[in-house]
């Protein structure tokens, strides 16, 4: 997010790749594509690819973390080094940190921790092409894996991003957008109840954009929350 731009975003009320400002790109979304996790999901969205993998409930390592009263969700978000045009050094980074943690955070508000003391949930999301949105594509492609393994939960968390670019409130920023655009807000939701489980904002928005851009990330959360919806039916014939 660099802030202000002369650089061209939308033309006409068109964007660079062809969307209108309330247009989300292409999502694909497969359940139960990996062997060996007890459940699994690869999503595609734009040009990111992500894969999510969930291991659990499982005795919680190390033990300190442990919560006598119900399991935690250890989720790990990562970008594999060919995921960005630089290679990217492997491993953990602050960033990869910020986002796993806020990640664990919103899916302890679904996940029936209660039910599984001392145990631990592991949800491993693997960033493998990035082109923005990529905390939001890893969060809803985990939240399928989740109830693909079969783990209780109240609800599925989608999630999605609106901005600003050129003065314009957009939904679903791509590379350019995030590069040069002036505002992004990643928003994840519990479709059932409304709330809010994940909101960062890294630019300005006055009060009436920021509405506009909470209403339209929203509106996208739905969207997502369908295609998730779709992609559990297509693995189990329409029983989940
Ligand atoms: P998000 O992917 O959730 O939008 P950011 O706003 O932090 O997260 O990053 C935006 C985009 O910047 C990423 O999707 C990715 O394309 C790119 N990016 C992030 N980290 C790196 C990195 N270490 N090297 C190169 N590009 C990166």
């Amino acid at each position: 997010m660099a802030g202000q731009t002369d650089m061209k975003l939308i033309k006409n009320g068109v964007r660079l790749d062809g969307r209108k400002p309330d247009e989300l790109r292409e999502v694909k979304i497969v359940a139960g594509v990996l062997d060996n996790a007890d459940g699994s999901c690869y999503l595609e969205w734009g040009n990111n690819k992500v894969y999510a993998g969930v291991f659990g409930p499982m005795e919680c390592h190390p033990r300190h973390k442990q919560k006598a009263d119900r399991a935690i969700v250890q989720a790990r978000y990562t970008m594999a080094p060919f995921s960005v045009n630089d290679r990217k050094r492997p491993g953990y980074d602050r960033r990869s940190t910020e986002i796993s943690y806020i990640a664990s955070q919103a899916f302890e508000r679904v996940v029936m921790v209660e039910e599984f003391p001392k145990a631990s949930i592991r949800v491993d999301m693997q960033v493998v092409e990035a082109h923005a949105g990529t905390r939001c594509a890893a969060i809803t492609a985990a939240s399928v894996a989740l109830a693909d393994a079969g783990i209780p939960m109240r609800d599925m968390i989608p999630a999605c991003a609106s901005g600003k670019v050129n003065d314009v409130v957009v939904l679903d920023l791509n590379k350019e957008e995030d590069n040069y655009g002036q505002a992004d807000l990643p928003l994840a939701i519990i479709p059932s109840t409304g709330e809010v489980v994940l909101l960062q904002l890294d630019g300005h928005l006055t009060p009436d954009e920021f509405e506009q851009a909470m209403d339209l990330a929203t509106s996208g959360c739905m969207d997502l929350y369908e295609k998730m919806r779709n992609a559990l039916d297509n693995r189990y014939g329409g029983s989940a």
